[in-house]
């Protein structure tokens, strides 16, 4: 039975946390999984011992629900982020959360908190953050002894309020966000802790964020701010960095295959040099908030170097961001399995 939408200022939403009536959890303990439960508790109970707080031992997961024009739920390919939870957990030892129980897992927090994903055309959508916890009494530095899987959801607004508009990055020279073979490649808080700083130091010089370059040389393009880069090459190529301690972006590989099906572009990972920018006529950073951001200028050693420029955005940018827009809102006809719709009970 469809419920009816709530009463939200669904243009002016940002990026906040809005308490939803349900989320999913699940407990681990004793080698397995529990059937786990809808809960409407928005508090986690847990031991002042657990890992998560104190060693880091946990991850996390970023989607997206959107409404489509008929009025169907769908979610932009979920099972490709219980993937990613299953490489985090194993970097980390903690017990896999089963894919397709993650994906029943999603489908269920949005159908139970239906009302509160976004009206069609609105642009925003409903932002489900999927986790995976190491808890139990334990102080020793070592795996936990039990974990908490957990869904919640919380409405947010379109990331681009007045229509796709270029940002400008500086660049971390002082800072990593990962090591060479560190967890950076892991959807993890611990990446995040580290990126805290500089973000801030970025932010104060007045950039969106910082660019972190490969952490063992400092040559290398590797993530914008908490986002993958992608430039297009002045001969129309779809580029976008490769390094073992970049977080693989379901969005980054999404757009690559679009660029590539869709727009009839060359596509590549390969290096992206720091000192080489003047290869690209567009360049954007992206990720699930805001699909793509424009990357008007990058600021590096004293270069101001602008792409195709600081107020517009490019033409293959703008066609890549509507071509994955249109996929995520049901306007258009995605590749197979991209869009899994949620059923509404
Ligand atoms: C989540 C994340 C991204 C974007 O990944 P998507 O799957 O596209 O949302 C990029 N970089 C970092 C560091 C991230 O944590």
């Amino acid at each position: 039975m469809e419920k009816k939408i709530v009463d939200l200022d669904w243009k002016n939403l940002g990026f906040g946390y809005i308490k939803t009536p349900w989320r999913y959890l699940s407990y681990w303990k004793n080698g397995s999984w529990d059937e786990g439960s809808m809960t409407e508790d928005n508090r986690l109970h847990i031991s002042e011992a657990s890992t998560a707080l104190h060693y880091g031992q946990q991850c996390f997961e970023g989607m997206k629900a959107y409404r489509t024009k008929e009025g169907k739920i769908q979610l932009f390919r979920p099972d490709q982020n219980a993937k990613r939870m299953a490489n985090s957990c194993k970097r980390l030892i903690m017990p896999v959360f089963p894919e397709d129980r993650f994906v029943k897992a999603c489908q269920k927090v949005v159908a139970a908190n239906q009302e509160f994903v976004p009206p069609y055309g609105s642009g925003a959508s409903l932002y489900l953050r999927p986790m995976l916890i190491g808890v139990g009494d334990q102080i020793g530095v070592k795996p936990a002894p039990e974990y908490i899987f957990t869904v919640f959801c919380t409405p947010v607004g379109a990331y681009f309020k007045g229509g796709l508009s270029p940002v400008n990055f500086s660049v971390a020279e002082d800072y990593d966000r990962a090591a060479p073979h560190g967890t950076g490649a892991a959807k993890v808080g611990g990446n995040y802790a580290a990126s805290l700083l500089p973000h801030e130091l970025a932010k104060d010089a007045g950039y969106a964020d910082c660019i972190y370059l490969d952490p063992a040389t400092h040559t290398k393009i590797e993530e914008v701010g908490a986002a993958n880069f992608f430039g297009i090459t002045k001969n129309n190529e779809f580029v976008t960095p490769i390094s073992p301690s970049i977080l693989p972006s379901i969005t980054k590989y999404s757009l690559l295959h679009l660029a590539k099906e869709y727009l009839g572009l060359k596509a590549s990972e390969r290096d992206c040099f720091i000192d080489r920018l003047d290869e690209f006529a567009e360049a954007g950073a992206c990720g699930t908030a805001a699909v793509i951001s424009p990357i008007g200028a990058i600021d590096y050693r004293g270069d101001h170097h602008v792409f195709f420029s600081e107020t517009e955005v490019g033409p293959i940018t703008r066609k890549l961001y509507d071509t994955m827009l249109g996929i995520q809102f049901g306007d258009i006809q995605g590749p197979e399995g991209w869009v899994v719709e949620v059923p509404l009970d």
